[in-house]
C-alpha cells in the first residue's frame, strides 16, 4: 500500500524525521511542564458534572467487571488484580483524570477529559490468536457512568481519522465476544490511517509473530497529547503521538520473572503526516523516554532495581531490522 523507500531514501529522510520527531516531544514535555505548573488552579473538566441526557444505564457488565463492590467502580483496586496488569497498573503523575474499567479482555485508564483512554494494557498470549471473523462493531461503552460523554460513531465520522485500536481486533480472536470488546469506543482513538495502517499496523503484527513463536506478551498503548491538543466531534483529543511498550516473555515464563535480561520494545510513533513513511523500528525509544513524556510509572510491579535496567535500554536494533518482515499483512 506505501510506496517502497529505498534505503538512500530513508536515510535521508531519517535526519529531519530525527529533527521534527525530537521537537514533538520536547514540546510535549514543556507542555506537560505547563500543564503541571497550573494543575492547581484548573477547573474540573465539565465531563465530570452528572449529565441530565440520559439516565444512568447501570449495565449489567459494569457490576460483573468492576470487582463486585459498586464502591470500588472506577477506582485502580477495581482493576489491579486483572492479569492484563500483571507487570503493574501505570501510575499517573496526576491521577485525577482516571476512570479504571476492566474490560476483561483488557483493562485501561479513561480521561473523561479527552474523551479516550489514557492507557489500554492487555497480555497476549498464543490462545488469544484465534480464527474469529472481526466484529466491526463499533459502539459507546455503556461501562463509563452515564456522567461521562460517551464517545460514538458519529465523533468520527468525517474527521479525517481512522477509528484506531489501541488493542488490536487481531490481537483478540479467540472468540466473537472477545473480539467485539475491542470494537468499544474507550480502546479507540484517533490515528491518522498513514500510522494505523502504517509503522502501528506493522508493530502490531511483529509484536503476533512473536507470540506465534511462543513468546508471551505484556502491552501497554496510548496517546500523547500537545497543550491544548486539537479534538474532533464532541471533544475527544487528538494524540500528538502514540507509545507503546511490550514486555516479552520467552516461552514457560511468567510476569514473576521479568528480570534484567527481559526483552522489552518501547516506541513512540507521531500521529503526524509523513509517519506512514517509515518503519516502525524507526521509531523505537526506551520506557524511560516515554515515562517522561506521559507523566506515567510503567511495570511498577517490577522490582525497581530491573526496572531501572531494562527501562533505560532501548530494544537492540540490528536485530530488530533482520526481522522486519517476519510479522506479515494483518489487521
Ligand atoms: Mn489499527
Ligand atoms: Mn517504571
Amino acid at each position: 500500500m506505501r510506496a517502497v523507500t529505498t534505503s538512500r531514501d530513508r536515510r535521508a529522510s531519517r535526519s529531519s524525521l530525527l529533527g521534527t520527531f525530537s521537537l514533538v516531544v520536547l514540546l510535549l514535555l514543556v507542555a506537560r511542564f505547563a500543564l503541571l505548573q497550573c494543575g492547581a488552579r484548573q477547573t474540573r473538566a465539565p465531563a465530570s458534572l452528572p449529565s441530565a441526557q440520559e439516565p444512568d444505564a447501570n449495565p449489567p457488565r459494569e457490576s460483573q467487571t468492576d470487582g463486585g463492590t459498586p464502591a470500588l467502580r472506577g477506582t485502580e483496586a477495581s482493576v489491579s488484580s486483572s492479569v492484563h496488569v500483571a507487570l503493574g497498573v501505570p501510575r499517573a503523575g496526576d491521577p485525577s483524570d482516571e476512570y479504571f474499567l476492566d474490560e476483561r479482555s483488557f483493562v485501561l485508564s479513561y480521561s473523561p477529559e479527552k474523551r479516550l483512554a489514557n492507557w489500554v494494557a492487555w497480555q497476549l498470549a498464543r490462545k488469544h490468536l484465534g480464527q474469529v471473523r472481526r466484529k466491526d462493531d463499533f459502539r459507546a461503552d455503556l461501562g463509563l457512568p452515564a456522567r461521562f460523554y460517551r464517545v460514538k460513531e458519529s465523533d468520527y465520522l468525517h474527521s479525517g481519522y481512522d477509528r484506531g485500536h489501541l488493542c488490536p481486533s487481531a490481537d483478540r480472536q479467540d472468540s466473537a465476544e472477545d473480539n467485539s470488546r475491542t470494537f468499544l469506543f474507550t480502546n479507540i482513538e484517533p490515528q491518522l490511517h498513514e500510522l494505523n495502517a502504517g509503522p502501528w499496523e506493522q508493530l502490531e503484527s511483529y509484536a503476533r509473530s512473536r507470540v506465534q513463536g511462543g513468546a508471551l506478551l505484556y502491552i501497554v498503548a496510548g496517546g500523547l497529547f500537545s497543550a491544548p491538543y486539537p479534538t474532533i466531534g464532541n471533544g475527544v483529543a487528538v494524540p500528538a503521538a502514540n507509545f507503546k511498550i511490550i514486555v516479552v516473555l520467552e516461552p514457560g515464563q511468567g510476569p514473576s520473572e521479568v528480570d534484567e535480561n527481559t526483552e522489552l520494545l518501547a516506541v513512540l510513533m507521531p500521529n503526524q503526516r509523513g509517519v506512514g513513511d517509515h518503519e516502525w523500528t524507526e521509531y523505537v525509544t526506551t520506557v524511560d523516554a516515554i515515562e517522561q513524556a506521559s507523566g506515567y510509572d510503567f511495570l511498577n510491579a517490577v522490582p525497581e532495581r530491573v526496572q531501572r535496567v531494562i527501562e533505560a535500554r532501548p530494544a537492540a536494533l540490528a536485530d530488530l531490522r533482520s526481522e522486519r518482515h517476519r510479522g506479515g499483512r494483518s489487521r
